[in-house]
């Protein structure tokens, strides 16, 4: 990956917030970062997504797809932003049978291999 995914350096399992860019004209986040937006001419910015996210769909993974990283079993899900977008990732020590739809993740530090990445924590109810 090598690019910068949190708004500064963290610790593995410390709570993050994923850097993105937003384009103002738009309202429209982008992740990972990119130097334009998708749709219009507008500069974009880049900012921290404020947490935490809401889950809005997840699936367990039991095959590992190839060059997978990550091992299986283990649960992915889409979750949903304050700014309107919604990203997918791992999440991390939980059950499938632990998610529902609904629920808020944080995002953590995460590592594959010595690859830097991110992961979604399921909050304490
Ligand atoms: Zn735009």
């Amino acid at each position: 990956m090598g690019e910068i995914l949190y708004d500064r350096d963290v610790q593995l399992g410390e709570l993050v917030r994923l850097r993105a860019s937003y384009c103002e004209a738009c309202d429209r986040w982008e992740f990972p970062v990119r130097d334009y937006c998708p749709t219009c001419p507008a500069p974009v910015v880049v900012a921290a997504l404020p947490g935490p996210a809401r889950v809005v769909g997840f699936t367990a993974v039991m095959h590992a797809p190839p060059g997978s990283l990550v091992a299986v079993p283990y649960v992915l899900a889409v979750a949903a932003f304050l700014g309107g977008i919604s990203i997918m990732g791992v999440v991390d020590n939980v059950e499938l049978g632990d998610l529902e739809v609904g629920v808020l993740v944080d995002v953590i530090a995460a590592a594959r291999g010595d690859i830097a990445c991110y992961a979604y924590r399921l909050q304490q109810r």
